[in-house]
């Protein structure tokens, strides 16, 4: 199933790991931010590594 949704939780630390894994899907603007509009499933690789390297467990993504 592809990568329809992608979102971060409260609690993010500020870590820059996911932007570094992902930076066309994460930013850090303050907190960590996900950009809108645009085709998740051509990263989904990457956010699954970013979702997994997260050290708070707080991205999540919807299939
Ligand atoms: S990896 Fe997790 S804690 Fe680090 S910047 Fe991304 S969302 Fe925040």
């Amino acid at each position: 199933m592809a990568i329809i949704k992608v979102w971060i939780e409260e609690g993010c630390t500020s870590c820059g790991l996911c932007t570094e894994i992902c930076p066309e899907v994460f930013y850090l603007d303050g907190e960590a931010k996900v950009v809108e509009d645009i085709d998740y499933s051509m990263y989904e690789t990457q956010i699954k590594e970013a979702a997994d390297s997260c050290p708070v467990e707080i991205i999540k993504f919807g299939e």
